[in-house]
Parts: structure tokens; C-alpha cells; sequence
């Protein structure tokens, strides 16, 4: 069986320039495409709040892809391990569901999305499932509990599977 193909273990492909991701029992790494910021993580509750896919608009445009795949943490959590200074950020509110400042943090880099920092949702911050080094626990502990925006899903994908599925904003 490949690693890959072995879900039940850590697994770190080659993803990105950075090769000191980690992972154990409760903590993990996240790690932007060229390894300049890295942030550490619990991967389980309290500091870890919840997960998500979107398929609304905005998380379209700003993903440049289909779906944002997310997982919340508690910032009283979360630790930046390198690269704060790296990061810069790029907020607005006009095509925000809640109507409130979404503000962006970007590897100045690499322009990996890092997280997002809601107004309406203070102490917390999004961070991305797929910047998570242990590829494992996209599928494991960081799998998404909601698929939010449903009705804003491109017509030739289907909703997640074992996924509960949500029109609009999801309570989170
Ligand atoms: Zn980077
Ligand atoms: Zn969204």
C-alpha cells in the first residue's frame, strides 16, 4: 500500500518547499507553498472549533479555485512558529455574508492564504485544511463537519461525502 493510499498514518508528501512539517496526538503544522510562515495548531477541541467547506462567491474568487476547505481555531491556540512578518493582509466587507471586515493574511512570498480573520467572529481564526502538513488529517481530524453555501456550488461538483449540507451561512 502506498502512504498515500494508507489513510490510518501521518503523511507528509512533497507539498510546497517546506520539510519540517509535524504532526502528533494534538498539536500540527500548517506551512505556506514556499515555507515561509508556519503556524502550530491543536487538532482537537477546545482550541480547534470546527470545520467547513465553502462554496460561496467570495471564497471562489479568493481561493482562485471552486471551494474553500476551513478549520476555525480558538486564537488563544494558535502560535505562529515562523514568518509572522511575512504575512500581509488584505481585508474588506462588501461581499462578506456576515457584512462585517474579513480580513485575509498572505505569505508575501508565496501568496498562500494563511487564515482569515472575521469581524463578526472575534478570538477566532480561519485557518486552511490545506495548508496542514499531515495530508492524514484532512481526511481524519480535520475533516470538514459542514458544507456551507451549497446553493453557490459550481453545477459539476457534488457536495462532500458524509457531509452534512448547509444552504447559506452554517451555524459554526
Ligand atoms: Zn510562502
Ligand atoms: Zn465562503
Amino acid at each position: 500500500m502506498s502512504a498515500a493510499a494508507d489513510k490510518s498514518k501521518s503523511y507528509f508528501p512533497l507539498a510546497g518547499n517546506a520539510n519540517d512539517g509535524w504532526s502528533n496526538e494534538d498539536e500540527a503544522t500548517a506551512t505556506c507553498f514556499c515555507g515561509a510562515v508556519q503556524l502550530k495548531f491543536p487538532t482537537q477541541g477546545p482550541g480547534l472549533v470546527d470545520t467547513f467547506v465553502c462554496n460561496c462567491t467570495d471564497c471562489r474568487k479568493i481561493t482562485a479555485s471552486m471551494f474553500a476547505s476551513n478549520f476555525i481555531i480558538d486564537d488563544t491556540y494558535l502560535t505562529h512558529v515562523r514568518g509572522r512578518e511575512k504575512l500581509s493582509s488584505y481585508g474588506q466587507a462588501k461581499t462578506i455574508a456576515s457584512g462585517s471586515l474579513m480580513t485575509n493574511y498572505f505569505c508575501s512570498t508565496c501568496g498562500t492564504l494563511m487564515y482569515r480573520v472575521g469581524a463578526a467572529f472575534p478570538g477566532k481564526s480561519i485557518l486552511r485544511i490545506g495548508t496542514v502538513d499531515d495530508f492524514n488529517l484532512h481526511e481524519t481530524k480535520l475533516k470538514p463537519r459542514v458544507e456551507q453555501f451549497i446553493e453557490d456550488r459550481v453545477s459539476w461538483l457534488k457536495g462532500a461525502e458524509g457531509v452534512e449540507q448547509v444552504q447559506g451561512m452554517a451555524s459554526l
